[in-house]
């Protein structure tokens, strides 16, 4: 492949090369589909110089890209490695989501199964996740035996048999986004909505999906703070979703306080399991049955949304759901016995999903009501503790995290258990101490804006 292509500039002359073709973003002129190809083509292939990577992802930063430029160089990207392909009996019927993370985001682990009960396949490709707290694989991995690296063969296996999976991405799954996501990490080129839409919705297209529905939050635990900016995310990436051939949804969720009672990789499994018996808390309960509901519907798997939130909530307490669980684990690795004793209902799992020695009560200084949980400050001493990475590779705890005993809108008493942490040395730093203290927010007047049993602020589509 030669540093050129046969195309002609605007001045007429042949062989355009990739200096040109940065020099047009940098000067803000739009890029056309070929020049985005021949770009995502030399990433791949190894033929663009990293330098002049860096400087393209940096003339697309500055300069953005705008809609149809976004949905080429996502088309580009899903092509740059392997497509999942799937049974043609299955055609209409294969969906996921997409959350752009959350703390204490556990829905991927109910939702995976929820949907398989319902009869639509799921092949759930998820991510470890730098951070505070660990991703959905790192979650998974929690349970003893559960293996999260399959093969295109095998994860067909497992879609035939259970429904759903939930991997990791294979080596060859959009390539070219290794590349552009490892240097937009060191060139200071993240946070662009043109890049991460690219970026997500490529990975997302190139498991051959009918639907998709984003799960776009919101707030103090997101990494979109302002409506406005989750608003112009979430648009795009529909967008680009639609524009791929892949029916796509988003709904714009709020991340102020941690989801759900559970942070940290085993107990956030712990809850999963919960929520899977139909004893999950409202908020993760109702934003299960919102996503998969939107999923259900746009496979054509019912007639409308209020049916389609009827049949996934139906799963979660007919036994249906949580069976599921325990199939995807068992074909995961995860020893028959103990999958099934995992998902006995009434049985303390923490017999087999790895709990952290010590725990600390953390204590409410007022009564009141609970009016904010940081979820920010949650989730940094989450990290401390050590349930998430500061850089790929590291290893994890499985077992630290924190148990929630209140939500916001409740009535705390002075001097009552809020919040239970579960930490690996003897001693709790007062440091973290007065962090989560800090955390709650309690005030003597009840709380007017308190989620009304929804997280869901909005739905793009
Ligand atoms: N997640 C991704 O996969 N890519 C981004 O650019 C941001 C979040």
């Amino acid at each position: 492949m030669s540093q050129n292509y046969q195309r002609q500039d605007s001045c007429g002359n042949n062989n355009v090369s990739i200096s040109d073709l940065i020099g047009k973003k940098r000067d803000g002129l739009s890029l056309r589909e070929e020049e985005i190809e021949y770009f995502v083509r030399g990433v791949v292939e190894g033929t663009i110089q990293e330098a002049q990577i860096g400087a393209m992802l940096m003339a697309m930063f500055i300069r953005s890209l705008d809609n149809e430029e976004t949905t080429n160089l996502t088309r580009a990207m899903t092509h740059s490695g392997d497509v999942l392909r799937w049974p043609d009996e299955w055609k209409g019927s294969v969906v996921d989501k997409h959350s752009t993370g959350g703390v204490g985001d556990k829905v991927s682990l109910v939702l995976a199964p929820a949907l398989a009960a319902c009869g639509v396949k799921v092949p759930m490709v998820s991510g470890r996740g730098l951070g505070h707290t660990g991703g959905t694989l790192d979650k998974l991995e929690s349970i003893p035996g559960f293996n999260v690296s399959l093969s295109h063969e095998a994860m067909l296996q497992v879609m035939k048999n259970v429904g759903c999976c939930i991997v990791g991405q294979t080596s060859n799954l959009v390539p070219a986004d290794k590349i552009l996501y490892a240097t937009r990490d060191v060139t200071s080129t993240t946070e662009n909505i043109g890049l991460i839409t690219s970026s997500i919705i490529s990975k997302k297209v190139a498991e051959s999906l009918d639907a998709l529905v984003l799960d776009v939050k919101i707030g103090k635990g997101a990494f979109l703070k302002d409506e406005q900016s989750a608003r112009e995310l979430a648009t795009r990436m529909v967008k680009a979703g639609n524009g791929s051939g892949v029916k796509t949804v988003a709904l714009l969720t709020d991340m102020d306080s941690p989801l759900g009672h559970m942070v940290g990789n085993a107990l956030e499994v712990a809850e999963s399991i919960h929520c899977l018996h139909g004893d999950g808390p409202q908020d993760l309960t109702d934003l299960v049955i919102r996503l998969g509901g939107q999923l259900l519907f746009k496979a054509g798997h019912a007639s409308g949304l209020q049916e389609a939130y009827n049949i996934i909530n139906g799963t979660l307490h007919n036994g249906t759901a949580i069976a599921k669980f325990a199939a995807m684990m068992k074909a995961q690795g995860v020893k028959a016995d103990l999958a099934d004793r995992l998902c006995e209902k009434g049985v303390d799992v923490f017999e087999i999903l790895p709990r952290a020695k010590h725990s600390t009560q953390i204590k409410s200084e007022m009564s009141g009501y609970v009016h904010d949980i940081d979820a920010m400050k949650c989730a940094v001493v989450t990290g401390k503790l050590g349930a998430g990475r500061t850089k790929a590779g590291e290893a994890i705890s499985f077992g630290v995290g924190l148990h929630l005993s209140t939500h916001v809108g409740k009535h705390v008493e002075k001097d009552t258990t809020w919040m239970t942490v579960y930490h690996n040395e003897e001693k709790l730093p007062d440091m973290f101490v007065s962090m989560l203290e800090d955390a709650l927010n309690v005030r003597p007047e009840p709380v007017k804006t308190a989620h009304k049993g929804t997280r869901v602020v909005d739905v793009i589509t």
